[in-house]
């Protein structure tokens, strides 16, 4: 598949606002699905079954990273919720749906994840990369001398995108 002249950001934008309107149509199956499942109706379960719903959940932290802050979690908060209201997903959803949003903090930080997709895509071109010379030429930890600590935080959230990046097909 040819990749075009996007980058991976614009690439991982565009994986993302893909899968909207997928998500909206996953959850409109989901009365139905509960029907023909009397007994086993757990809303995780629908969501193991259509891989959609998680992916955009995921790809969007890595899209638009700026909505996972601290200030940005609540308004994150309120678009899931209005999201599920135009979705028409029943009410047993939203709880499920929420639980990521309630976790103290984000997982990962915005500018840790910026960093992750551009040494992602400068490991593809630069041969002799290194995490080392990546985090000391780009880390904004303030630190006077980036260490191992700086290196790992990019290199494991690195880690974790070409592992979603390889699951949704998705690989630089
Ligand atoms: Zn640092």
């Amino acid at each position: 598949m040819p990749h075009s002249s996007l980058s991976l950001k614009e690439r991982i934008q565009a994986a993302y606002q893909k899968r909207i309107p997928q998500f909206h149509e996953a959850w409109t199956k989901f009365p139905a699905w509960k029907k023909s499942h009397s007994k086993a109706n757990t809303v995780a379960q629908f969501i193991e079954e259509n891989p959609v719903i998680s992916e955009m959940v995921e790809l969007e932290a890595w899209a638009e990273p700026e909505r996972f802050t601290k200030q940005a979690r609540d308004a994150r908060r309120r678009r899931m919720l209005a999201m599920l209201d135009e979705t028409r997903a029943p009410l047993e959803v939203v709880p499920v749906m929420l639980a990521p949003f309630s976790k103290p903090g984000a997982p990962i930080k915005v500018e840790t994840r910026e960093l992750a997709i551009t040494a992602v895509e400068a490991k593809q071109t630069d041969p002799n990369f290194s995490w080392q010379k990546f985090a000391n030429q780009h880390c904004r930890c303030g630190k006077s001398k980036h260490d191992i600590n700086c290196k790992e935080r990019i290199r494991q959230a690195a880690m974790e995108l070409q592992a979603l990046l390889k699951r949704l097909n998705l690989e630089v």
